[in-house]
C-alpha cells in the first residue's frame, strides 16, 4: 500500500532526495522554476509535511497535484494493523486538536528546518523567505500559546 509520502512524490513532479525530506519545484506556484521552492519530509508516524518557500498554503500544492490535506495524514485501515494500530487510531482522534496543532508546528519546524540548511550553506535569508521566517515564528508563538492556555481537549490517558 502507498504510504502518504509514496503519493505525494508520485504525483510531484521532479522530486529529489535532500536530506531528510525531498525538495522539488512547487507545483502550484513554479512548477517550471529551476529553483526547488517546495519542501517535503515524512513525520514519524507517517504523516507528510509540505512546505512551499515562496509561500503557497498546503492546501494551494495540494490541490495542484489533486490531493487533499487527508491525503497526507489519513491512513486507511488495514487488516494487518495490530491492536497497538487499532489503540493509536482511536487515540488520534481524540487528539485532533492536538494533532492540529503538531501539524502546524511540524510545518513550521520544517520551515526553520529549509532556512537553517539555507543559513549553514552560507546563503542569506532575505525578502519573501524573510517574511516566512517571522509568519513561522508567529505560528508556532500562537500555536504554544493556545496549547499552553489549555483552550484545546485535554488528551485522554493514552493508555
Ligand atoms: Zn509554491
Amino acid at each position: 500500500m502507498n504510504t502518504p509520502i509514496d503519493l505525494v512524490l508520485q504525483r510531484v513532479p521532479g522530486a529529489k532526495k535532500a536530506g531528510a525530506g525531498w525538495r522539488a519545484p512547487c507545483p502550484s506556484c513554479g512548477a517550471d522554476s529551476k529553483s526547488a521552492k517546495l519542501a517535503m519530509s515524512e513525520s514519524a508516524d507517517g504523516r507528510v509535511l509540505l512546505h512551499c518557500f515562496a509561500g503557497c498554503a498546503a492546501g494551494a500544492v495540494l490541490n495542484a497535484i489533486g490531493l487533499t490535506l487527508g491525503d497526507l495524514f489519513d491512513r486507511p485501515a488495514t487488516a494487518q494493523d495490530g491492536p497497538t494500530e487499532r489503540r493509536h487510531r482511536r487515540v488520534d482522534l481524540e487528539l485532533a486538536d492536538v494533532r492540529a496543532a503538531a501539524a502546524v508546528l511540524d510545518l513550521e519546524a520544517c520551515v526553520l528546518q529549509v532556512a537553517a540548511e539555507h543559513l549553514i550553506d552560507g546563503n542569506p535569508i532575505i525578502g519573501e523567505d524573510r517574511e516566512r521566517l517571522a509568519l513561522a515564528a508567529t505560528r508556532i508563538d500562537s500555536t504554544l500559546a493556545r496549547l499552553r492556555a489549555g483552550q484545546m481537549r485535554r488528551p485522554k490517558a493514552a493508555a
